[in-house]
């Protein structure tokens, strides 16, 4: 296919390829910023094993992104892929999965957002996008239908994402679901190491910096209208069935129904009980505030609010809100997740529910990752209480709790102002860098990204997961339905072995819903189901232990393509503090450092990779069907 092209404006007037597998648009789409190119390129070869979001994105990634293609230069790749569930009827299905090398890490990234994006991508005819090059003033994406177009985007400078969004709608003529738009803040401009990707008013592709990358391609924005072309699916009357099965679990379920009811707001109470609530940096798992106050049901009370869901989904699980009482009082915000009362409340010891959830939002409309900012603030406060940060280092006073002073910091760091500029780099680079005993304090892996919103050292599967995974956050993600995978229903959690055997068995398992085109908290329910679905809507026919198989050969090559960026084995394990003991708290007794080093060869023996290089051995890429890999990995 030959895209049109005009000198200020290229523009794809992608018009034929029609579908060749139901379920999927058929075609990619294809954007070189530097040259101002835009073509498409036919998809049929490889969606049986690769199926699309995450699994097509590692094989573009691996293909396209050579060694010395770090996360900065032109030739790495933004790809921003759905599958081939989105856009159909089952619920949560306008997710996006960014693949890219990542700012944090340099290595692999996988990152979800919900939305609409996936759907109105696949509508307009496309299964994913592949962005290369840098373009030389600031940009925007626009695409409807068969006319794609890259265009200026000077006026949008500086702009956060919900100002963008919003002067895109106006400027298109567009507004609600008819116009998906994902773009960069002022952090993403600014190449801010964890600067996240955020889109439809409250979703965020958040990890490994994805976006810093497309800051430094001077991407502001994609945005696209909605899209006219039909989805069929193979088999509708099928589709239907599972999705209504799909929707029923997860009402009815006792595990997944509290998602449909409450999203992932008990997370805060139930994780305290645990000891796995982060509070103030790691220094402690105890508060003295009410925990009765934090409960669902409560946490909906100082706010007015509505639902706020994505395509497709009946699950009633976002809401858009606006705070009733307090200085913030008037102000719309996203009700955070559990992340966000996480990363914007109590790792940096705040506990004043209306200043989380502003702050919260402030960081989706700056773009910055949530928890990076927590571990980041949260160091600050830790390290200017004790003495190894002072006031004029930081340029202010910087206490526990302050939500005034933790909007000032991201400012600073949006913007690399004073000392935000060395923040803006991360915690484990700020942290490495003051040195000294502040350099203790910080958490993160060694390989540069963060945990996410928990104490991990209440939740021991969470560290191995984060510290062994290659995209830039956990890879495996306790299921909701363990068993289904062959594991135990419970585990002793502070057993290190058993530990290792379940996040090794369920390898693969987040991969394969990744790259469906669909939302976690959905795509929670049982993966027969799924499997079931996409069966429905392909024609293929799909079983629950082909699902983990295709999810595992992701991993494998993600792994392979860390391992090939100088990414290896030596960097498997937790900083200092991320690995310390719990001074106090239900986690109190158990450290996790005494059996670190066992529960990771077991790690490794159960997903069938060598523990010395860190490599999938031959016969694990053999029953991966990864022959080409194994040429790559083992032709030495
Ligand atoms: S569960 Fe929530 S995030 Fe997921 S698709 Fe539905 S409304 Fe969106």
């Amino acid at each position: 296919m030959s895209p049109t092209a005009t000198a200020s404006r290229p523009t794809t007037k992608a018009s034929a390829a029609s579908a060749t597998v139901p379920g999927y648009a058929g075609k990619l789409l294809r954007v070189n910023l530097s040259t101002g190119k835009i073509w498409t390129q036919p998809w049929a070869e490889h969606m049986r094993e690769y199926l699309g979001g995450v699994g097509l994105g590692a094989k573009i990634l691996y293909e396209e992104v050579g060694p010395k293609v770090n996360w900065d230069h032109p030739d790495n790749r933004l790809i921003l892929a759905t599958g081939p569930l989105a856009g159909l009827p089952v619920w949560g299905t306008g997710g996006l999965s960014v693949i890219t090398r990542g700012a944090q890490t340099n290595g692999a990234t996988s990152t979800q957002a919900n939305g609409f994006f996936g759907a109105a991508l696949k509508y307009s005819g496309y299964d994913a996008i592949i962005v290369q090059g840098q373009a030389k003033k600031l940009s925007y994406l626009y695409i409807n239908d068969d006319v794609v177009e890259i265009r200026d985007a000077s006026h949008l400078k500086g702009k956060d994402t919900w100002e963008t969004q919003e002067a895109l709608e106006v400027e298109h003529g567009l507004s609600g679901h008819r116009l998906s738009v994902y773009s960069i803040g002022p952090a993403g401009e600014n190449l801010v190491r964890f600067a996240a990707i955020q889109g439809d008013y409250g979703h965020v592709a958040s990890k490994n910096g994805c976006g810093a990358v497309m800051g430094k391609k001077k991407l502001k924005a994609v945005c696209i209208v909605r899209g006219t072309k039909a989805l069929t699916p193979h088999d509708a009357r099928g589709l239907v069935q599972a999705a209504d099965d799909i929707a029923h679990d997860l009402k009815t379920d006792p595990a997944a129904s509290t998602l449909y009811r409450w999203g992932t707001l008990p997370g805060v109470t139930n994780l305290y009980k645990l000891g796995a609530l982060p509070i103030k940096n790691y220094t402690t798992n105890l508060t003295t505030v009410d925990m009765t106050t934090w409960e669902p049901a409560k946490l909906r009370n100082g706010f007015d609010h509505r639902g706020h869901q994505c395509s497709a989904c009946g699950m009633h699980h976002c809401h858009i809100q606006v705070i009733r009482k307090g200085p913030k009082a008037g102000e719309l915000v996203d009700e955070p997740e559990y992340e966000g009362w996480s990363g914007a409340g109590w790792t940096i010891g705040a506990t004043d529910q209306e200043g989380i959830s502003w702050l919260n939002t402030r960081l989706d409309r700056a773009c910055v990752d949530v928890n990076e900012f927590g571990w980041v603030c949260g160091w600050v406060m830790e390290c200017m209480e004790k003495g190894y940060l002072t006031e004029k280092q930081v340029g202010f006073k910087l206490s526990w709790g302050d939500i005034d002073g933790a909007y000032r910091l991201l400012q600073m760091i949006s913007h690399r102002q004073g000392f935000g500029d060395l923040l803006a780099e991360g915690v484990k680079r700020a942290s490495e860098k003051i040195g000294g005993e502040a350099a203790k304090c910080a958490v993160y892996t060694m390989k540069g990204a963060s945990p996410r919103g928990h104490d991990h050292r209440g939740r021991w599967e969470e560290m191995l997961d984060t510290c062994t995974s290659s995209n830039g956050t956990m890879e495996s993600a306790n299921p909701t339905h363990q068993t289904e995978f062959g594991q135990p229903g419970r585990i002793n959690p502070f057993n290190g072995e058993e530990v290792a055997k379940l996040v090794g068995g369920i390898l693969g398992r987040k991969h394969f819903e990744d790259s469906l085109g669909g939302c976690i908290f959905t795509f929670r329910s049982r993966i027969e189901m799924l499997a079931r679905a996409l069966s429905a809507a392909t024609g293929w026919n799909y079983t629950m232990p082909e699902a983990l198989r295709l999810g595992r050969r992701t991993a494998a090559i993600l792994r392979a393509f860390n391992l090939r960026c100088g990414i290896g084995t030596d960097l498997e394990y937790p900083s200092a503090r991320y690995g310390s003991r719990p001074v106090d708290g239900p986690a109190k007794d158990h450290n996790i450092m005494d059996q670190w080093e066992h529960m990771v060869d077991v790690w490794y023996e159960t997903v069938g990779y060598d523990r010395k290089t860190g490599k999938p051995t031959r016969e694990t890429l053999k029953k991966l069907g990864l022959d080409w890999l194994t040429r790559d990995l083992w032709r030495k």
